[in-house]
């Protein structure tokens, strides 16, 4: 496995003003506590940590910016919770109703930290509208609702002209919408939160940990420098194993985003719908999550790679970006491919059942691994917070939820996992990319 080295591409990012020159690793530093990764996992353990232990001194370190790598070019929507239609929740009631008070524990955290710090992300409290598109007819939606009324979630349903009004496209047969989640320009939250850490966390950027030599004392080794730790505690995700921990355990998933220019205020009037912005999320697992900005901009989500590579090949992003045209096009007639101005991969860490590697994996060493794709900006805050809590002895039911989540299951070594990933017809191949909430392309 490799290091991050995703495009420069991510629009999220790279609408934002260019951030202050990083501050990387140099020379050897000591530390009691040191935290591999910065995404929103990494965020909330080393700022749970500083408040555990306000005295010592933690080590924030990623191999890119802050915001620059998957938690900051996601769809940015900050979910309340969420379920994939192959893993309805009364397959396993305690484990969804588990992760629904863990997403909305993560939820409420970044909320909080949000006001606290005045983070200036977009933060919309819309809420999220499942929506089925008019040719796929009511089955996905009739799924849905179980799901939703055996987890207690309130929801009101929408039938092909109430999504209209909200949308502006007549693409969608009906909709469910339900309160709660937020939406972001995720890669301006993360750079809120990194700014706003207790002043006992320092964080180093693009400082990549090409090696972690374990003992007593471990060894992290960058290329200009190395950090010597008490307590390492990994939240690389999907880069795990790149360290030695979650091998066999995590498949590497590229999802695809594109998003939009602002459009212009005709352009606004001329598609209708919310100008305010809104989040809608396919039923279909082949279909495209979408978010209007409130700044008249269009994400579009769909198309799925492999693998750290794929996040980076101009192939891939080419063709992604022509799905992602037809997807808009196909929503709103009178928009066009040449709106669209990102394009972008992330890597997400998809475990075969769903399933999290949390807690001590050996004397000083923890870890937080295993977004699977569709509940990580909440559940990954959440798990960061509690990994900070479970190392400094604190009890809580959310933390004795999050020890109840299933670890992951095997996967097959490469060469196999990427073969079998791409193997439509594989049992493996069918729970691992339903994981990942995609498949193919065209919706
Ligand atoms: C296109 C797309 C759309 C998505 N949409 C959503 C969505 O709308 N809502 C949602 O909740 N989730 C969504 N996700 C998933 C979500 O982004 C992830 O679940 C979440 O970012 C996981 O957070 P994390 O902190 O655990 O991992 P990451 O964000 O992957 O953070 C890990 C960090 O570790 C760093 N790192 C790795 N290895 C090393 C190393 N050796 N040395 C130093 N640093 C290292 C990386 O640079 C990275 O910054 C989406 C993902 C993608 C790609």
């Amino acid at each position: 496995m490799e290091l991050p080295s995703n495009a420069p591409t991510n629009g999220w990012y790279n609408i934002l003003p260019a951030p202050g020159p990083a501050v990387r690793l140099t020379g050897r530093l000591r530390v009691p506590w040191v935290v591999v990764g910065a995404g929103v996992t990494g965020l909330a353990a080393a700022r749970q940590l500083a408040t555990h232990f306000p005295q010592q001194q933690i080590a924030l370190v990623d191999a890119e910016r802050i915001g620059f790598g998957t938690s900051g070019r996601n769809s940015g929507f900050v979910l309340d919770q969420i379920f994939l239609s192959t893993h309805p929740p009364a397959r396993n009631l305690a484990v969804a109703q588990r992760r629904m008070r863990l997403c909305d524990g993560g939820l409420n955290a970044l909320k909080r930290l949000v006001s606290q710090h005045d983070i200036d992300c977009d933060w919309h409290e819309w809420g999220k509208l499942h929506v089925a598109a008019v040719a796929e007819g009511n089955a996905g939606l009739e799924r849905q609702i179980q799901g939703l009324q055996t987890l207690n979630v309130p929801y009101r349903f929408m039938d092909g002209d109430e999504v209209a009004a909200i949308t502006g496209s007549q693409y969608y047969g009906g909709g469910l919408k339900t309160q709660g989640t937020a939406l972001v320009n995720p890669a301006a939250l993360c750079r809120g939160l990194a700014r706003s850490l207790p002043e006992n966390v320092t964080v180093f950027e693009q400082t990549p940990v090409h090696d972690l030599v374990r003992g007593q004392i471990s060894r992290l080794v960058s290329k200009n420098g190395e950090i010597l730790a008490d307590q390492v505690i990994i939240c690389a995700n999907a880069f795990s194993p790149t360290l030695g921990i979650a091998r066999n355990a995590i498949v590497p998933a590229v999802v695809y985003a594109s998003l939009t220019r602002p459009l212009t205020t005709s352009e606004q009037a001329k598609i209708g719908g919310e100008a305010g912005g809104f989040g809608l999320l396919p039923i279909s697992m082949n279909g495209s999550t979408i978010q209007r900005t409130p700044h008249g901009r269009i994400l579009v989500r769909n198309t799925v790679g492999y693998g750290p590579a794929d996040t980076s090949s101009t192939v891939r992003l080419a063709a992604a970006r022509s799905n992602h045209a037809a997807s808009l096009v196909k929503r709103w007639p009178s928009l066009n491919a040449g709106m669209i101005e990102h394009t972008w991969g992330g890597l997400i860490g998809v475990a075969r059942n769903q399933g999290h590697l949390f807690g001590r994996l050996d004397r000083g060493l923890w870890a937080s691994a295993a977004c699977n794709g569709v509940y990580g900006m909440s559940g990954g805050t959440m798990a960061g917070i509690l990994i900070a809590d479970l190392i400094a002895g604190k009890s809580s039911d959310l933390l004795s939820d999050q020890l109840e989540i299933p670890k992951p299951s095997w996967l097959p070594p490469e060469p196999f996992l990427s073969a079998l990933f791409r193997l439509k017809n594989s049992a493996l191949a069918a729970a691992v990319q339903s994981g990942a909430r995609k498949l193919a392309v065209s919706h």
